[in-house]
């Protein structure tokens, strides 16, 4: 192999959002107060790494309530859980702490809106991604319209004259969003949207980055898991700005045969991994090409923290 790697730059802002922080946090405090096995509904967050960890001190993963013993508690997932699961949960007697993103919540208070209201509404996202499954719970079923590409603009059969409102997946690609709704802004004059405003902080702030990334390296890594919506939009962001980039779940997938030929790697994750995860692949990389200049500018993300759920934010006051 020809080594002419001289640069690895890692992306200003990656990693943890307030929002994992918090889900990860919720979990942790969960096996503090309730013991194991504690249960939790769909991955907390999508990473394979912590999913494993949390296995194996306990937690129990499980897709369906029906998986969890009576009397149990039952943690929600970050992603969002439909109003039936929480109507379920309830009538099981569950106890439920919801880690619901309030970045998440904030797009079912508006998607609950729109069907008081009657509003048609178009939900952009994923087919089947947890968040779009949560989301979906909140529209009435004759109201919901999923729009995952511009054939399914397309297909639409409304009156064109109506209001439509549309919602997005938090984690999706700004650029291609951004594309959608100007497509339904001309087919529906009357659509009430708040932009891109449904895509997080955290999806926009990692997808500049790696445009970034992609303006100064010629290979651009993700470290993130393969069911982590956020982690394979920042793949595509960088391979959009024509700049080869491939996503790892973990440093021992990566192929030094990508470095054939480069002279500047980045680096970036996903909003649901975790720095150790980074420091690895550096570590692995570095080991080989010791004479490599590593760089990292100070992240833009500062301070923010989203609240526990009351009964463990009065338990982690309790315990300190
Ligand atoms: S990626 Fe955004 S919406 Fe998802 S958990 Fe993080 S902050 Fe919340």
């Amino acid at each position: 192999m020809t080594q002419t790697l001289k640069e690895i730059h890692l992306a200003h802002t990656q990693g943890f959002c307030a929002g994992v922080s918090s889900a990860i946090e919720i979990v942790e405090l969960g096996l503090q107060k309730y013991g194991t096995p504690l249960y939790v509904r769909h991955e907390i967050v999508h990473n394979t790494s912590i999913i494993k960890d949390f296995e194996k001190r306990g937690v129990i993963f499980i897709e369906e309530l029906a998986d969890v013993p009576d009397d149990k508690v039952v943690i929600f997932s970050a992603h969002g859980t439909a109003p039936d699961v929480f109507e379920a949960a309830k009538d099981r007697g569950l106890k439920v702490i919801d880690a619901t993103c309030p970045l998440v919540t904030k797009v079912h208070r508006q998607a609950t809106r729109f069907s008081k209201r009657e509003v048609h509404t178009l939900l952009i996202g994923h087919r089947g991604h947890q968040e779009l499954v949560g989301t979906s719970g909140y529209v009435k079923d004759h109201l919901r319209h999923i729009i995952e590409d511009e054939a399914d603009i397309e297909a639409l059969d409304l009156p064109a004259d109506i209001e439509v409102g549309v919602l997005t997946q938090t984690t999706l690609s700004v650029r291609d969003t951004t594309h959608l709704i100007e497509k339904l802004q001309t087919k529906f004059p009357n659509l009430v949207t708040g932009g891109k405003e449904d895509i997080c902080y955290a999806t926009q702030n990692r997808q500049d980055s790696v445009l970034e990334l992609a303006e100064i390296c010629d290979l651009v890594i993700i470290v993130g898991s393969v069911a982590s919506s956020n982690s394979n939009r920042l793949r595509e962001t960088a391979q959009e700005a024509g700049i080869d980039s491939f996503i790892i779940d973990t440093p021992d997938e990566f192929s030094f045969d990508w470095l054939e030929g480069k002279k500047c790697l980045g680096i970036s994750s996903g909003a649901s991994v975790p720095w150790y995860l980074v420091e690895q692949l550096v570590d692995l990389i570095y080991e080989k090409y010791p004479q490599v200049n590593i760089q990292k500018k100070e992240s833009t993300e500062k301070g923010i923290h989203f609240p526990l759920p009351k009964e463990l934010s009065d338990y982690k006051l309790a315990s300190q």
